[in-house]
């Protein structure tokens, strides 16, 4: 029996692997059968049809019941069914994991990215945009070919040339940054992009827009000398928490991705780069950072920003990572007071991750409330006149 309690981390997906058992006799009276699917005698299609039969097990009656609520409640609330009802976006099998936009939605989506536009403005952000296609040259240069290549679409021209799709918007602004010379006196450079990226994900691990094959990051990359990296992050950091503020959402957790086994950089770079991320956490009144050890990228430390919804689950949102190496693979530098070439280091950093995914968060019961637009400064005269919304049907 497959039970439904453990959940990985970020996505709050159902484990599919272990605890096994040698019989039900261990399940003990707290469980309740689910669902029942066919399923071929050990996945091999050739063999012959079995039944499966679906249950969670609990530890006791009111775990259990607990359990099954919060499953309830996340039935009530799936954006998919409200998407539908409210006439907001729908998605058909011509285009998987892609989101055709109505006009109500689209408003929506609207008033979050002019609000978010508002508050870059603010916080001395610059607003670029970089093309949706790339030479494959560039992208074996960045290291995304090689690492990333079997989630890109690709097209062939017929000058022979093969494009393709940006999986990411960094390469793009570091071109953007490498245009013409930089100097000391232009750092920090935070850019910005409400960037459109593609995916492939196999259609079997697509729901709804959570997990998409396009989707819009509003993403920006900060261009910074080494001993800028802690002010910048701390920076970042109060921005994030003013933002969620301002949509009436929690933040739950604040959690920090160490070096994994495999790396670039030595270990005093990593000692140093994790430390910066950590001070400039705490520096923005983050009381706790929960350590996650070997979870970071091979390029650099990452902060993650992680809120929980009314019914207990919790989700990751904003991200922050320290990034070495993509300058280094790019070519990107900048002239130093004396007149040495330097590399910048590269944040990159999300505040609402994906916009379809912060949009589709009101499922989760979030509380999330539509930003104010108008107003002056930060967080606008209009605060206190925030309409809640719930996108009930
Ligand atoms: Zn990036």
């Amino acid at each position: 029996m497959r039970r439904s309690r453990s959940t990985s981390r970020a996505s709050g997906r159902t484990s599919a692997g272990a605890p096994h058992l040698p019989s039900t006799k261990a399940v003990g009276k707290a469980f309740k059968l689910t669902k029942l699917a066919g399923a071929y005698w050990r996945g091999d299609h050739r063999n012959p049809m079995l039944q499966r039969i679906y249950g969670t097990a609990w530890a006791s009656e009111a775990d259990l019941e607990a359990y099954i609520h919060r499953i309830e409640e996340a039935e009530k609330r799936d954006h998919r069914k409200i998407g539908q009802a409210m006439d907001l976006f729908h998605m058909q099998a011509e285009a998987k994991g892609m989101i055709f936009w109505h006009p109500k939605g689209w408003t929506l989506y609207r008033t979050v990215e002019a609000y978010m536009r508002r508050r870059l403005d603010a916080d001395g952000y610059v607003e670029v945009k970089a093309p949706q296609l790339m030479d494959r040259t560039l992208w074996e240069k960045s290291g995304h070919w090689q690492k990333f290549g079997k989630n890109m679409f690709t097209c062939d021209t017929e000058e022979g040339e093969v494009l393709a799709v940006k999986p990411m918007n960094c390469p793009g602004h570091v071109q953007i940054f490498n245009h013409g010379q930089k100097s000391y006196r232009d750092l920090p450079l935070r850019m910005a992009e409400f960037g459109s990226c593609h995916r492939y994900e196999p259609s079997g691990a697509l729901h709804g827009i959570f997990r998409v094959r396009a989707f819009t990051q509003d993403d920006a990359h900060i261009f910074c000398r080494e001993d800028q990296i802690e002010a910048e992050s701390t920076k970042f950091v109060q921005l994030l928490e003013s933002v969620y503020r301002d949509c009436g959402l929690e933040l739950h957790a604040v959690k920090l991705a160490l070096r994994p086994e495999e790396r670039f950089g030595t270990d005093e770079i990593w000692d140093v780069a994790e430390a910066k991320l950590e001070r400039a956490a705490r520096g923005a009144g983050i009381a706790e950072v929960e350590m996650l050890p070997s979870e970071g990228a091979f390029y650099g430390p990452k902060l993650e920003f992680h809120l929980r919804d009314a019914i207990g689950r919790t989700w990751q949102c904003g991200t922050l990572q320290l990034d070495y190496v993509l300058p280094e693979r790019l070519d990107a530098e900048y002239v130093e007071e004396d007149g040495s070439k330097q590399r910048p280091v590269m944040l990159h950093r999300a505040i609402c991750g994906s916009m379809e995914r912060f949009l589709g968060g009101d499922d989760r019961e979030l509380r999330w409330r539509v930003p104010p637009v108008a107003g002056a400064g930060p967080g606008g005269r209009d605060d206190h006149h925030v309409r809640r919304r719930r996108f009930r049907p």
